[in-house]
């Protein structure tokens, strides 16, 4: 009944424990949240402001399809200043969200049977976004015990006369990984020898807590910049999720081609939220780096509570705002695997975590600490009083 390129695409995994969460709280349960991916700051307020003297101008027409040109010439000085990369306002278009951002590739770039390699665990809109087109993802997988490390002979083992693009997703949903920038040289070579695109997710660029070498754009750029795509996104970066607003970077040929695929689906984004992202990507990065030094401090405090317990294996995240404990050895015969032991977090304590399953990550389960201090405190108590409860039927088992 419905169309074929539905048959294989995945309903959201991350949908179903919401509501699972909802139903508890409606039920009067003081639910602990870890499942949300989205800043618990509010937008800050010059962003706000924008955003309503935009609406109190008129600046509520139809703008060009791909964003107002101030908006894409300031992303073009934001990305000249933060990565040394010179680009023309030709070369950005303005997408609902990253998730449009990745979509418009998808389409512009992928036919049936063309092969797309990634890289799992994985956030699951990318190979589903693949497969919604037709093509397939091939996934390389990494390890905790490698700290989730994208290795260039992986990746480029997994390329065949098929491949028609790589998407690399660094820092990394869930794992909050990063791509190294030799990593990254080595790929783009490869890739620029074989005519492979690059489309790299930079959601969470803004969200790195090391002071380490994450110049992606820059090294893409000086290798490969005609087959580079840049889906980036000012959800995280801004606390902007319900805005949505993201943008590609990418040839102006390219951008000519995502220009065609918006004009006849969505045309341009909302000429509101266009001039708070104006705001947000022109003003002082200072409340950024405010909101990256408390997800620092949450990332360390819930690290050290939580891998406490010898059965919680963690490496720490360098980005984004996820922890993605290994939790194998606390499964039973009783529990059995990741979604099990969440759903039964759920039922217990009322802790809600996402489980490895839906990042293609069995044994693993995923926590977002964009939430506030009291509740990751609260949660990580419950979570290791969960923990302990599994222990005896584990020794049992052994
Ligand atoms: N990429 C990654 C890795 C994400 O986790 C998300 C949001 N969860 C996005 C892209 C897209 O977010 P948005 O559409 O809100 O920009």
């Amino acid at each position: 009944m419905f169309a074929q390129r539905l048959a294989q695409v995945a309903e959201s995994a991350t949908m179903k424990v919401a509501a699972e969460a909802e139903r508890l709280r409606r039920s009067g349960h003081r639910v602990v949240d870890f499942s949300v991916g989205e800043p618990d700051f509010p937008t800050p307020d010059h962003i706000k402001a924008a955003g309503k003297a935009a609406i109190d101008a008129d600046f509520t027409r139809y703008t060009a399809v791909a964003g107002v040109p101030e908006l894409r010439e300031a992303i073009c000085a934001r990305y000249q200043a933060d990565y040394g990369i010179s680009t023309t306002a030709s070369e950005v278009l303005l997408t609902v969200g990253g998730k449009q951002a990745l979509f418009n590739a998808a389409l512009a770039l992928l036919d049936p049977g063309d092969e797309v390699v990634t890289h799992a665990p994985y956030w699951p809109t990318i190979p589903e976004q693949v497969k919604l087109v037709g093509a397939t993802p091939l996934i390389v997988q990494t390890d905790w015990r490698d700290a989730f490390a994208v290795h260039a002979d992986a990746i480029l083992a997994a390329i065949t006369p098929r491949t028609k693009a790589i998407i690399i997703n660094s820092p990394a949903n869930p794992t909050g990984a990063l791509v190294d920038e030799e990593t990254m040289g080595a790929i783009a070579d490869a890739a620029a020898k074989r005519g492979i695109w690059v489309i790299v997710d930079l959601c969470y660029e803004q969200l790195i807590y090391e002071d380490v070498p994450h110049n992606l754009p820059k090294v893409l750029f000086d290798r490969h910049r005609e087959r580079t795509v840049l889906a980036c996104s000012a959800s995280k970066a801004y606390a902007m999720t319900g805005w949505r607003c993201g943008w590609t970077i990418a040839s102006k040929e390219l951008t000519k081609i995502f220009n065609i695929i918006q004009g006849q689906t969505t045309s341009n984004i909302s000429s509101i939220t266009q001039k708070a992202a104006l705001a947000a990507v022109s003003a002082s990065h200072e409340p950024v780096r405010a909101m990256r030094d408390e997800f620092r401090t949450r990332r360390d405090r819930i690290h050290t509570l939580l891998t406490a317990h010898s059965g919680i294996r963690c490496v720490k995240p360098k980005g984004a705002f996820y922890l993605f404990p290994n939790i194998s050895a606390l499964l039973t015969d009783a529990v059995p695997t990741s979604a099990d032991f969440a759903q039964r977090l759920l039922e217990q304590e009322h802790v809600v975590v996402t489980p490895g399953e839906a990042f293609d990550a069995p044994g693993y389960i995923r926590l977002s600490y964009a939430t506030s201090m009291p509740q990751l405190e609260e949660g990580a108590a419950r979570m290791l009083r969960f923990a302990e409860s599994l222990q005896p039927s584990k020794a049992a088992a052994l």
